[in-house]
């Protein structure tokens, strides 16, 4: 999962910095603006106070899959109404005005899906709602045109969510956090270490096959590891190629 942290400035409009006190909603969203990128959905939340609209969202996926993370998830964002104190609002862009998502887009909603229903223990099937079936507001659009389609995307997060956790899978998942003191062993031909988190940063060094890495702290599936020159002293590995040992 391609995460790139972007937060909004704090402002009135967009970010107010509220924080809330429970999540026990995931809400999905269309743009609207057809062949809009992420970033400039992010970077007009963020002139709002110019454009005096209150809008906003926790997540904007891309037409590259990539996923702006713009407001932190334990803040408000406008983007859900009378939903916005308990859920985490994900925009989603789209090639055309039908507003159905590429592939890109909807696997990486999918993973994001994953990711949000695995940490806030919630049940796709239920707690993944439209903005639609909170105000009848027509989002997002071939979502709500379709509904074959939004119950197909509903389940296969749950059926990828269901196979992540399955005890005795065939590989250890990393979690979000410390692992200084623990090493993995390389399972790629080659693996890529980059200069942060993300395959947008660039690539600083090289492992092979068997290679042995000190590991230090997991984050949303790119782990940063020792002796390597990136973003503090060290250097990022996603975790689909490590195994710990
Ligand atoms: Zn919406």
């Amino acid at each position: 999962m391609n995460i790139i942290t972007n937060f909004l400035d704090k402002n009135k409009y967009s970010r107010p910095g509220t924080k809330r006190s429970k999540t026990t909603k995931i809400a999905w969203h269309y743009v609207g603006n057809a062949r809009s990128s992420a970033i400039a959905n992010r970077n007009y939340f963020n002139n709002a106070p110019k454009h005096k609209t209150s809008a906003s969202s926790h997540y904007i996926i891309g037409l590259n899959g990539e996923i702006i993370y713009c407001v932190p998830e334990g803040e408000i964002a406008y983007t859900t109404n009378s939903a916005n104190s308990y859920s985490i609002g994900i925009e989603m862009c789209h090639p055309d005005s039908s507003g159905k998502f590429n592939t890109l887009t909807y696997n990486a909603a999918v993973e994001l899906g994953v990711d949000l229903a695995r940490r806030y223990k919630l049940n796709p099937l239920t707690d993944f709602i439209r903005h639609y079936d909170v105000t009848k507001k027509c989002c997002p659009k071939y979502w709500v045109d379709n509904k074959n389609a939004w119950e197909k995307f509903k389940k296969d997060v749950n059926s990828k969510l269901k196979g992540n956790t399955t005890q005795g899978s065939s590989t250890t998942r990393f979690k979000n956090g410390d692992y200084t003191g623990k090493k993995a062993r390389v399972t790629a031909d080659v693996l890529n270490v980059r200069y942060d988190r993300g395959t947008n940063y660039k690539v600083i060094a090289k492992l092979k096959k068997g290679d042995i890495v000190k590991l230090n702290y997991c984050l949303n599936e790119w782990i940063s590891i020792e002796g390597y020159k990136g973003n503090k002293g060290l250097g990022y590995v996603h975790t689909d190629y490590l195994e710990i040992m």
